[in-house]
């Protein structure tokens, strides 16, 4: 039987939105408000015979908060000319992406007063997100009355991950205290990715490998760069920490360094914590060290051109992925699968192409001609490559 479900993504002036058709996941429609509260633009696609048809192209509408918004939403999904719903009743649950869970949620939970009060509890972790997130999830509940809302979180797949792993070397009472601890994120990536990549390998090679024992490390490669070290199908490790600002070089975020290089630069600059903060998130990576751009693309084109800090940021990207990778293997014990993701992953030919030149040393062997795609799910290892490699 087939239901729709309303996905939402609520940022605190910003709302994303996808409508789907259950159980083929078909996108029936997707959008997004910005700017909600002040200049509110409405962007709205639709799918017309399997063709995204852009309806609304930054249409300005009145939406002084995400109430407005929400209204507005529903009112365009069950418009003859926009829509893609009979009435509101057409939705059988709407999904709320939530960033932090902190230790409080292992999978996605269906919304209650007690659910509401732990997502309320992680606003210290996640200051930006949790309450425009808990924002989204209230206004359904009042606009949408009857209509089950859940809550998906960024970061339950990695509820997981052993102690060992999660911990920091710092004095244990800021863990009781404060909950300072690695809790990693891109959650719902990781897991749809790594499942995707053990069903590939169960149904091409019945018998070969024991699902429970199955080792994926998967590679979300965007503006955000996480990876994950998975084992039958559980998050053992992960690269992002307390914050999405830890693992290795991303668009503007610095990713691991030297802590005290952070100290010493704020004492040095006379940086107060929120400058420094803009500093580690906003000012560094691609942008901090090519001084181009944050986008990949940017920085390649001007690598190609000769710019040398360009290439050394492309230099520091490879080399940091292929460590990281390296000693998710060995954290795993070896490796069956390894998967891309997201923009740089699903589009960056070369990125995956350098990746998997400086993983041949564990055998790893890429098809360069099937390696020549671009957000298509495909192996791009060879039939004799030791491990396979996916795009998904
Ligand atoms: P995401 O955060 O997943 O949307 O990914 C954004 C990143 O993907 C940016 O750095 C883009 O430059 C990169 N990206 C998108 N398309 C391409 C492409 N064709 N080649 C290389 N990188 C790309």
């Amino acid at each position: 039987m087939s239901f729709k479900e309303l996905i939402i993504n609520a940022g605190s002036s910003s709302l994303k939105y996808q409508v789907f058709e259950m159980p083929e996941a078909k996108v029936l429609a997707k959008g997004i408000f910005e700017q909600i509260g002040t200049d509110c633009t409405f962007t709205h696609k639709v799918d017309k015979d399997g063709e995204e048809v852009k309806v609304l192209d930054k249409k300005s509408v009145e939406a002084k908060d995400h109430h407005d918004a929400i209204t507005i939403l529903l009112e365009t999904l069950t418009d003859k000319e926009t829509g893609v719903l009979e009435s509101m009743n057409d939705i059988s649950a709407v999904g709320h992406r939530v960033l932090h869970g902190g230790e409080e949620f292992s999978g996605s939970v269906v919304v209650t007063e007690d659910v509401k009060a732990a997502i309320r509890k992680c606003i210290p972790l996640g200051p930006l997100h949790n309450p425009a997130n808990l924002m989204g999830i209230e206004v359904c509940e009042e606009i949408m009355k009857g209509i089950p809302q859940v809550a998906v979180f960024d970061t339950a797949f990695h509820q997981t991950i052993p102690d060992f792993a999660y911990m920091y070397a710092l004095p244990y009472k800021y863990y009781l205290k404060h909950g300072i601890r690695r809790y990693g994120f891109h959650g719902t990536s990781h897991r749809y990715v790594s499942a995707r990549a053990t069903d590939f390998l169960m149904k091409k090679y019945p018998g070969k490998y024991n699902p429970d024992e199955l080792k994926v490390v998967t590679c979300h490669l965007g503006n955000g760069s996480s990876i994950t070290a998975v084992k039958g199908g559980k998050c053992i490790d992960t690269s992002m920490g307390l914050t999405p600002l830890d693992g290795f070089i991303m668009g503007s975020r610095c990713g691991a360094v030297d802590p005290t290089a952070i100290t010493y630069i704020q004492a040095k600059e006379n940086l107060s914590p929120s400058e420094t903060d803009t500093m580690m998130n906003k000012k560094s990576g691609f942008l901090g060290i090519s001084g181009v751009s944050s986008d990949m693309r940017d920085v390649e084109n001007a690598a190609a051109e000769g710019n040398e800090r360009a290439q050394l940021a492309l230099d520091i990207f490879y080399y940091q992925l292929t460590k990281l990778i390296g000693s998710y293997t060995a954290a795993l014990g070896g490796v069956d699968a390894i998967c891309f993701t997201a923009g740089i992953g699903e589009n960056g030919i070369g990125t995956r192409e350098k990746i998997c030149e400086n993983l041949s040393y564990m055998g790893v062997k890429i098809d360069k001609g099937a390696n020549n795609c671009r957000g298509k799910e495909v192996k791009i290892s060879t039939a004799d490559s030791s491990v396979e490699v996916y795009v998904i």
